[in-house]
């Protein structure tokens, strides 16, 4: 048994996921530029994982989200994480998840305030930093479990997960 990070008595790691069409590399093996905390990436691991589980704890992903919407810092190398590797699949960024309108019309549907740093993405600079600072923690809270939700989606539905 690994060490639990989030309260709960089980651990979700690679080694225990199930099994998915394509698989992505974890929050903690990421190459997405930008600053980041080695100490988040258990954490982030365990959130991802977590969604690909499906796990049925009711607290689960609720405390994992919780944890990581606490910190702005981890907040951000999840969606750093998230739009890396949307960017990847799709070639660029799509403007189903740039753009508020298009991305209200997939099943992804994601938060505008997710749309928002998805945008920020195409020319991240002084503003990249501000953006995040508007945000409070139940804001972070929903781009946290957008950015795992749309890995999970990729590796399930590939590039149809945006266009459904
Ligand atoms: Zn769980």
């Amino acid at each position: 048994m690994g060490k639990t990070v989030s309260g709960v008595d089980h651990v979700h790691t690679a080694a225990t996921a199930r099994r998915r069409q394509r698989t992505f590399v974890p929050p903690s093996k990421s190459y997405s530029p930008g600053p980041r905390d080695r100490n988040d990436d258990a954490l982030l691991d365990q959130l991802f994982y977590a969604t690909v589980d499906e796990c049925p704890d009711p607290n689960c992903r609720p405390l994992l989200l919780d944890r990581v919407a606490a910190d702005t810092g981890a907040t951000r190398t999840l969606v750093d994480w998230a739009c890396w590797i949307a960017s990847e699949v799709y070639g660029g960024l799509p403007a189903e998840l740039v753009d508020e309108d298009a991305a209200a019309d997939t099943v992804f549907c994601p938060s505008p305030l997710f749309c928002r740093l998805v945008a920020e993405h195409h020319n991240p600079g002084p503003a990249f930093d501000t953006v995040y600072a508007t945000y409070d923690t139940a804001q972070r809270r929903q781009v946290a479990d957008n950015a795992v939700a749309l890995v999970d989606g990729l590796q399930v539905w590939w590039t149809d997960f945006l266009y459904q």
